[in-house]
């Protein structure tokens, strides 16, 4: 058993204020990686800019990473931070950026090499990197995970690298401006992470202490969640403050358990289905959530997750989710496609403890 978690996690209001200084000792001059909009208007783009200026660390902005970032997208990042000499990493927002953010620090820092070392299969050093998270989800923020979109290949997958985030920077005022599907979406990633890792094949019972302690955190909230969809509204008039804490450390703590374990089938079946129908990461996973806790065969340890979450059954569970969610339609053709991509990946099916068959697999799509 082993636990390895070498990010420096602060969580708190004005978290980003109050660390400046080690959020400034990472290097001379930064890159600020953000999304296109999100981060203007949850105030989180701001506080960084005014925490390097007070600190008299000069940065550059690239504000254009896209939902599922893209090869291109990082490469372009990459040619700017070569250009402008940065030395350090900022990532503010979901997933997207978060991960683009890892690429990029890798690209700068080998500065002779292309593309391909992205997916290379041998050790290449990366500039440090902090992460800004604004959705609980990902937990990016913590894995060493960035996940990448290869259109060559029309999916997505993890770049061959494990960059640790040095510096994690968690502040839940801003998820406060989230929509109600950004959150719930999200939510439920950090959740599918959670389940993933417990039900895997690296699962110990060391490093399950961190999806029992975010199931439990689930279970505070799933109620709260759920009044949240039923009314409809934006989640900053549903939720109570203390509920944006506890998506925001679920999400974290989600992020430690899967950098032990891995996620397991429900995220590789996930990719080709936001990739080809354009749905969102979070509900593309969870959407395969009851299909893969019902066939999981050791059932004393999906009971044991179920318990945790308030959950009587797979059945309970899978109703709560189908209303959180909503229906995902994936035609046949994909269907048929994925499935048979994930049998034929080793690589893949490795997370998952017992044999899986197609039949069973295909039964995943409700
Ligand atoms: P995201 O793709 O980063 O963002 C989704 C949308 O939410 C964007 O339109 C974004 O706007 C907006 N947004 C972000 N923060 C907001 C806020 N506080 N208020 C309002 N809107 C906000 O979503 P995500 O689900 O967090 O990340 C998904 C990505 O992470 C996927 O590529 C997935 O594969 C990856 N992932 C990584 C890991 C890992 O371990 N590294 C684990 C799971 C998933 P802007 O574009 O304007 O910012
Ligand atoms: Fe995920």
């Amino acid at each position: 058993m082993q636990i390895y978690m070498p990010t420096k996690i602060y969580s708190e209001n004005n978290c980003v204020m109050n660390h400046r200084r080690e959020l400034a000792a990472l290097g001379s001059k930064a890159m600020i990686v953000t999304g296109k909009h999100s981060s203007r208007v949850n105030g989180s783009l701001e506080d960084v800019e005014k925490a390097l200026q007070e600190e008299n660390i000069p940065f550059v902005l690239f504000d254009r990473i896209e939902e599922n970032p893209t090869i291109e997208t990082v490469m372009e990042a990459g040619e700017l931070g070569k250009k402008e000499q940065v030395d350090f990493v900022v990532g503010i927002g979901g997933g997207s950026p978060m991960d683009a953010a890892k690429a990029i620090a890798l690209i700068i820092a080998n500065p002779t090499e292309d593309e391909r070392i992205l997916y290379e299969a041998k050790e290449f050093p990366a500039l440090p990197v902090a992460e800004v998270p604004t959705t609980a989800g990902t937990g990016s923020e913590v894995t060493p995970y960035a996940i990448l979109t290869i259109h060559a290949r029309k999916t997505k997958q993890s770049i061959s690298h494990k960059i640790y985030p040095r510096l994690a920077l968690i502040d839940s005022q801003y998820l406060k401006t989230a929509g109600l599907d950004t959150l719930i979406d999200t939510a439920v990633d950090a959740l599918a992470h959670l389940l993933e890792s417990y039900l895997n094949t690296n699962a110990d019972s060391y490093n399950r202490m961190y999806s029992e302690k975010g199931l439990s955190l689930f279970a505070e909230i799933r109620e709260e969640l759920m009044e949240c969809r039923r009314q409809g509204e934006k989640p900053v008039q549903t939720l109570s403050n203390q509920a944006f804490d506890i998506l925001m450390q679920l999400a974290a703590t989600a992020g430690m358990a899967i950098t032990h374990t891995g996620t397991s089938l429900p995220h590789g079946l996930s990719y080709a289905i936001t990739y080809e129908m354009q749905v969102p990461h979070g509900k593309a996973v969870g959407i395969f959530l009851p299909g893969f806790l019902g066939a999981y065969e050791n059932k004393e340890e999906v009971q044991s997750v179920l318990e945790r979450m308030g959950f009587a059954s797979v059945e309970d569970f899978t109703q709560y989710l189908d209303e959180l969610l909503g229906k995902v339609e994936i035609p046949e053709g994909l269907w048929i496609e994925d499935v048979k991509s994930i049998m034929a990946n080793k690589a893949k099916l490795k997370n998952y403890p017992f044999e899986m068959d197609k039949e069973t697999l295909y039964a995943f799509r409700r």
